[in-house]
């Protein structure tokens, strides 16, 4: 997708926001505990980068991404921190991952065996840094008895250019009223690290929901994520104890603005039909720059108004029915505040049925992401 930056369509990033949210999360550590940025999927859709230098600023050491090419897109920006890849790696890139000093994670025996396969063939003097995952719950990724895991460790202990850096895991429900299911996790893993006779420099359970509702209870480590972004991590199950600040707007500006008389259709397939005269707006972005057709009905907010989305959302564009007319060139928030109403990314999720995290993930990269400092 191409950005577009000759538009009135952007998302507007507050940086500063996601730095205070980081740094209140990073005040509340105990001991020698960091806290590790997670900025998977470009940062949740808001722009690794710039995320990135935002979380360093309040105090993040280090980065988690989901696979090697956005580890890699971190080091060419300058990044020098630890840069973790959560997901599963094949071990035929071995050679780029030590050239770009990534720390990845191993789930099975037979994936270890390929990474020692691979270094054989390798002249390096690097070490291959490695996070054993343990899967205590989630069914993801993750070695699944304490037999295989100490295997896993015995073989990296032997290995001259292999390092082990740390072991981790995560949780299924970390964000819900019952934590039955996490003590449950929490109690597995303990015993995964009980088996053990030596342990890691990193020890790593918590994501942002048990660092908000299970806080400093194992390991030195937070990989943090969606509530960096200020959003809750629970949908608004589980209330926050400090508040954390939303960093995502979304905004454009009328294009057209017309007065149409009743029985006027509106959009693909004429489904909308106005009632009575009408001013209808028309604003410059569709299910391309992800917001998707389903969106239909939604209001957006111009002047503080709710304006109905009505007629079928197009690929470049959607149309919504004003109160009064306003000229072309007035602000148009998707989501964000304006004119003293807000319109939030779990608005705009329980609309599509959905969770924030995929809102703010769907938002293509043809929208500019802008920074507000
Ligand atoms: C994405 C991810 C996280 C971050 O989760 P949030 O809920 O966004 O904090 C942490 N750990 C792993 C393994 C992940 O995949």
């Amino acid at each position: 997708m191409i950005t577009s930056y000759h538009r009135p369509t952007k998302a507007v990033i507050d940086t500063a926001a996601i730095t205070t949210n980081v740094a209140s999360a990073v005040k509340k550590l105990t001991g020698t505990s960091e806290l590790f940025a997670v900025v998977k999927a470009d940062g949740y859709g808001h722009g690794a980068h710039a995320v990135a230098h935002a979380a360093i600023a309040g105090g993040a050491t280090g980065f988690c991404v989901a696979t090697i090419d956005e580890g890699i897109d971190l080091r060419q920006a300058g990044f020098t921190q630890p840069i973790l890849i959560l997901g599963v790696t094949d071990a035929r890139y071995t050679k780029i991952i030590l050239e770009y000093d990534l720390s990845i994670t191993i789930a099975t025996l037979a994936d270890l065996a390929k990474f020692e396969r691979e270094l054989a063939t390798i002249v390096t003097s690097g070490k291959l840094k490695i996070h054993l995952k343990i899967d205590t719950g989630m069914g993801r990724i993750g070695f699944l008895n304490t037999a295989d895991l100490q295997m896993a460790v015995e073989k990296i202990s032997t290995r001259v250019n292999m390092e082990w850096e740390g072991i981790f895991t995560h949780f299924a429900k970390a964000d819900t009223e019952d934590d039955t299911y996490w003590l449950e996790q929490r109690d597995i893993f303990n015993a995964f690290l009980a088996s053990l006779a030596e342990l890691p420099r990193y020890i790593h359970i918590n994501n942002s929901a048990t660092t908000l509702w299970h806080p400093n209870q194992i390991g030195n480590l937070v990989r943090y994520g969606v509530a960096m972004y200020g959003l809750n991590p629970s949908g608004g199950e589980l209330a926050l104890e400090e508040k954390l600040q939303p960093a995502f707007e979304l905004v454009s500006e009328l294009v057209q603005v017309k007065r149409v008389p009743a029985g006027t259709h509106i959009s693909y397939g004429a489904t909308y039909t106005s009632q009575q005269a009408e001013w209808i707006g028309t604003v410059p972005i569709g299910y391309a720059d992800g917001w998707l057709r389903k969106m239909q009905g939604f209001a957006l907010l111009v002047e503080g108004s709710y304006c109905e989305i009505v007629g079928r959302i197009c690929m470049d564009q959607l149309m919504i029915r004003l109160p009064q007319e306003f000229s072309v060139g007035t602000k148009v928030t998707l989501i964000g505040k304006n004119g003293g109403e807000t319109i939030t990314m779990q608005e705009v999720a329980d609309y599509l049925g959905t969770i924030h995290y995929e809102v703010a993930c769907t938002i293509s990269d043809r929208v500019p992401r802008e920074y507000r400092k």
